[in-house]
């Protein structure tokens, strides 16, 4: 739970009314909405904390109790959400968004799926789903649809999720006179408190099943295996994630279901690393190709591409490649591939191989003299440069 003050965070007086707060809690809601900031804790948490104070300020019982006793006037109790999780914010608050049942002011403006603007519903959320889906740097490169095979639950149509056998009847639940809560009333040194908490017997649903469907077993949901398609945009990364809205486990009687959440994970590639958008590429070239220069075929992303190798082209040397990296996401930008270039030594010589060695060895150029060993830029420092 927060423990900043909820006028504080939406910015509006004391006495705001239902409108001012609803406008303000809009505003932060736009500017920190998680879409608009993937992978950022920090614009998460306000999130999640303008959600908390919309939802106690918005409601004339919670506000008038924190009103007079603070954040301890709401301790306890399923009254108070503490949102852990982004997507219970859409299910409770996607009606002050614009939409109601089809679309809310997110769904245009974020270009997101319709179940954010869902309507909060009576069961239980059903949970996320996450996945780790391996892709190709090739399929990196182009961007790639995918057919997921997953195991989710789906709401029971036998009973149409409401867990009860076609026919039978509910009945109102003992133990708390079909509320679904459990009020208790103490007193504190902060006055009288009202403890609301849900109903363990029929699990803060006011009723109770008499007979349960047999397909599910009254569960109101079963287990089915099923095929997605995600569509990878070109240019993501290792840990991008792609959350695909109600598509992971339907919630228990009818409540709302979670999403399944994609997560990107990239395969070793045989010959290259990436850094960024660019691709590495270490190539080996013998010493007299070193020395003379030449053309050299090298693999790219698809297929090979030919390199033209300056005579004198020393250890460590980089040769850049443009437009032949990744896509940048979300652009028309591409990476290079950057080419490192090393000497290659022999480890192995036949006899004639030897003799002609030792003849060049005597050469004039072949050794190198005391200005060669003034101290360089090293390997790393040569990538580095040709990095940054
Ligand atoms: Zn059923
Ligand atoms: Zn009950």
């Amino acid at each position: 739970m927060s423990k900043k003050d909820y006028y504080e965070i939406l910015g509006v007086s004391k006495n705001a009314s239902n409108d001012e707060i609803k406008s303000n809690y809009r505003k932060l809601a736009i500017k920190y909405h998680p879409d608009k900031n993937p992978d950022n804790p920090e614009t998460e948490e306000l999130f999640k904390e303008a959600a908390e104070a919309y939802e106690v300020l918005s409601d004339e019982n919670k506000r008038a109790r924190y009103d007079r006793f603070g954040h301890e006037g709401l301790r306890g109790g399923q009254d108070f959400h503490q949102y852990t999780n982004i997507n219970d914010i859409f299910s409770s608050f996607g009606d002050i968004f614009g939409g109601g049942r089809g679309g809310s002011i997110f769904d245009e403006f974020f270009n997101m799926g319709s179940s954010r603007g869902r309507q909060r519903s009576s069961g239980e959320h059903g949970a996320d789903m996450r996945i780790r889906l391996p892709l190709t740097l090739e399929e990196i490169a182009e961007g790639v649809t995918k057919t997921l095979k997953i195991k989710h639950y789906v709401s029971c149509s036998s009973c149409n999720a409401t867990g009860a056998k076609a026919g039978s009847s509910k009945k109102s639940c003992n133990t708390c006179g079909g509320s679904g809560e459990l009020r208790q009333v103490s007193r504190s040194i902060f006055g009288q408190m009202v403890n609301i908490t849900s109903c363990p017997t029929c699990r803060g649903i006011g009723e109770i099943i008499v007979d349960k469907c047999p397909t599910c077993m009254g569960e109101s949901r079963v287990q089915e295996e099923e095929r997605i398609q995600v569509t990878i945009p070109a240019g993501v990364e290792e840990g991008n994630y792609i959350p695909l809205r109600g598509k992971g486990h339907a919630g228990k009687m009818g409540g709302s279901t979670g999403d399944l959440i994609v997560i990107i994970e990239e395969k070793k590639h045989e010959y290259f690393r990436r850094d960024g958008n660019d691709i590495i590429f270490n190539l080996k070239i013998s010493f007299p190709m070193a020395a003379l220069g030449g053309e050299i075929e090298v693999p790219a992303l698809f297929g090979t591409t030919k390199v033209k190798i300056e005579p004198g082209t020393q250890n460590g040397a980089v040769i850049k490649l443009r437009d032949k990296g990744l896509p940048v996401l979300n652009s028309y930008q591409k990476g290079e591939q950057v080419i490192v270039v090393n000497v290659y030594v022999p480890q192995k010589l036949n006899s004639k191989e030897k003799e002609l060695l030792q003849e060049l060895a005597e050469m004039e150029n072949i050794m190198p003299d005391s200005k060669h060993h003034k101290k360089e830029k090293d390997f790393l420092g040569k990538i580095k440069e040709a990095f940054f």
